[in-house]
């Protein structure tokens, strides 16, 4: 089959997961069942048949209206369909064509080929559509609910692992996570610390951080509420910020103590020379060592920020959203991501500084979570530039590897 064949079908598959999309975004942040009831106009409560689902075409020839109540649909369902099969095909296109003339941007999958690679991909795609929910969701409502880095987490722990396993292809580097058997006993320590901590935190012995915040969340509201009705504009600076973060932070410390130990007493005791480990065991310790390094690197943020301006910098979801990049792209990976979201979030400032001086308005600030998204895109595509830049990062971690293959061999 020819590569045109496949970017065709990869953006009609891209427009019915688009389509999938709006659900998930109107539907997870009111903790609504994601498959049933069945798409229905939520004016009238008249069922969708199938050919009223089609992506982008059955709002064009709907005419933007429900069939039966004539009740306008929100254009936001087609623009979300049409962005998500432009997205898939971006990233095929950039992945197995040659877009910007004529070295491969992605050498790992151009060469091995969609008949190799494919596992991949489908993970790739799934975070692509992930990343884009949790922007919309976290641009609107300020929150990214926990589903979604969760479900991106679990699909490369289980498919990424299994490629490897089942397929007959020798591991490429910089195409699947993947670590050293150091580094996956550190990822199988840390989650365990994980595990523990979260216990603890069950059981009340370690304390639940920021318990009330929304508590002093609604107490704001109602303040902002009352001001409003009394005819105060409410600005930007009422924005809420919860009171006591350096005080709630000292307790996430206590949270991150045994994943921490857990994870160093792993690399201390994992074995240094060849082992005989299969290949997805290694692929699996990549992941979670991508997640753990993802989940760290917001974390430290966190707790250095709110401890140095005493309001809450970065927030859990955050923490949840580059835990899983990390997990399907890697943890080498993830440290750029971490560094390219930061000019994402200087570059939507000046527009919107721009932006208000010219339409003379307000803009609501934007959460973190869409840069971070952002930022992965930008590395799923200049992954070989941007790690180039960064090798002796990167010899590093390939030179451990290259030990324990040559051990192997
Ligand atoms: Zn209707």
């Amino acid at each position: 089959m020819p590569n045109w064949f496949w970017l065709i079908s990869v953006a009609i598959y891209g427009g019915c997961i688009g389509s999938f999309l709006n659900v998930v975004i109107y539907r997870l942040p009111e903790g609504k069942s994601l498959v049933s009831p069945g798409s229905r106009c939520p004016s009238c409560g008249h069922e969708l048949a199938w050919y009223d689902n089609v992506p982008v075409l059955a709002w064009l020839w709907l005419r933007g209206k429900c069939r039966s109540c004539k009740a306008p649909i929100s254009i936001q369902y087609p623009i979300v369909e049409a962005l998500t099969a432009l997205m898939f095909m971006g990233l095929f296109w950039a992945y197995y064509m040659q877009p910007f003339g004529v070295s491969p941007l992605r050498p790992q999958f151009f060469h091995q080929g969609l008949s190799q690679t494919w596992p991949v991909l489908i993970v790739h795609l799934v975070l692509l559509a992930g990343l884009f929910a949790a922007t919309v969701i976290d641009a609107k409502l300020f929150i990214i609910p926990r589903s979604i880095p969760w479900t991106l987490t679990l699909v490369a722990a289980i498919i990424l692992p299994l490629a490897v396993w089942y397929g007959s292809t020798p591991l490429v580097i910089g195409l699947i996570p993947i670590s050293p058997p150091k580094g996956t006993c550190g990822a199988a320590g840390g989650l365990i610390g994980v595990g523990l901590s979260l216990i603890l935190l069950k059981l009340m012995i370690l304390p639940l951080s920021f318990a009330d915040y929304e508590k002093l969340y609604e107490a704001h509201a109602a303040e902002q509420g009352a001001n409003a009705k009394s005819g105060e504009d409410s600005k930007p600076e009422d924005w809420f910020h919860y009171p006591h973060a350096r005080r709630e932070v000292i307790k996430e410390m206590a949270f991150l103590a045994l994943p921490i130990a857990g994870m160093m007493i792993g690399i201390w005791l994992g074995p240094s020379g060849a082992v005989n480990w299969p290949w997805w065991l290694l692929v699996l310790g990549g992941v979670g060592f991508g997640y753990l390094v993802g989940a760290g690197l917001v974390w430290m943020t966190r707790i250095l920020g709110s401890l140095a301006f005493g309001k809450e910098a970065m927030g859990l979801g955050d923490v949840h959203l580059l835990a899983a990049i990390g997990a399907v792209l890697g943890p080498a990976e993830t440290v750029p991501v971490f560094f390219i979201a930061p000019f994402f979030g200087l570059a939507a400032a000046m527009l919107m500084f721009g932006l208000s001086a010219v339409l003379k308005k307000r803009f609501q600030p934007i959460p973190y979570g869409p840069y971070l998204a952002g930022a992965a895109v930008v590395v799923m595509v200049w992954r070989q530039p941007i790690m180039g830049f960064l090798r002796p990062l990167m010899e590093n971690f390939d030179t451990l590897f290259l030990v324990y293959l040559k051990g192997l061999g």
